[in-house]
């Protein structure tokens, strides 16, 4: 399976989660057809439990694909809060828009198309959460950027970081994937040490990290 957990682990946790409403699963099975990377099951369950906890107001997502993780994420945040969300492939936008539309949260979720990077260094705001699942080879270099644009108590999750268990044992890096592999575990490292962050990396999925603003700092 996802080469992260024991596949009876993984099995069960997913049989734990009930069906999502029919256009969600609507969304789900165009993924599945299409292979469209959207989250996990239970990365998606994951997502709406730090939703409920953090109630943020102002969300950041890179990768839009084709809004699955935007819409979950809206159904599961503030009544007020905004979605800005960034992807460069034009057909997952129309995409995107199309099924943003069919919810009714066109007003809640801005799509803006481009680099991850180009776009990040053009954005002011602060964000609540930032759910960085784009570009897996770019995390470490799209992370200065999040974390000027992340709020004080903001939080910063990252999907796919052990990368089908890659990030974590030489042996299963394809060779085509090593600088993926290896820019991956500079930003696990970054997040890890640097003292004025906290983060926790979660095998779930394809492993998640989630990392926060460190607010007491033990030497
Ligand atoms: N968050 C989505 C899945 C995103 S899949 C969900 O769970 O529903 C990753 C997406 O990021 C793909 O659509 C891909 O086109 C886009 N992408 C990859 N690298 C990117 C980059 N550097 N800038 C912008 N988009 C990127
Ligand atoms: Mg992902």
């Amino acid at each position: 399976m996802g080469g992260i957990t024991f596949d009876y682990i993984e099995q069960y946790i997913k049989g734990l989660i009930c069906e999502k409403s029919d256009i969600l699963r609507e969304i789900e099975e165009f993924a599945h057809k299409n292979l469209v990377p959207i989250v996990q099951k239970e990365t998606a369950r994951f997502l709406e439990v730090i939703l409920t906890i953090k109630r943020p107001a102002k969300i950041l997502e890179l990768g839009t694909a084709i809004g699955y993780s935007s819409i979950l994420m809206s159904m599961y945040a503030n009544e007020n809060s905004k979605i800005t969300t960034i992807e460069r492939d034009i057909n997952m936008i129309e995409e995107a828009k199309k099924n943003i539309e069919k919810y009714g949260l066109s007003s809640k979720i801005e799509i803006k198309q481009g680099d991850c990077l180009d776009v990040l260094k053009g954005l002011k705001d602060k964000y609540d959460l930032i759910f960085m699942d784009a570009g897996k080879g770019h995390y470490n270099h799209f992370l200065p950027e999040c974390l000027r644009l992340l709020n004080e108590d903001g939080i910063i999750v990252a999907d796919n970081v052990l990368f089908r268990g890659m990030v974590a044992n030489d042996e299963l890096v394809k060779r085509r994937k090593i600088t993926i592999v290896k820019r991956m575990r500079s930003y696990l490292d970054i997040v890890s040490k640097d003292k004025g962050l906290i983060t926790s990396v979660i095998p779930m999925g394809d492993g998640i990290a989630v990392t926060t603003r460190r607010k007491i700092v033990d030497e």
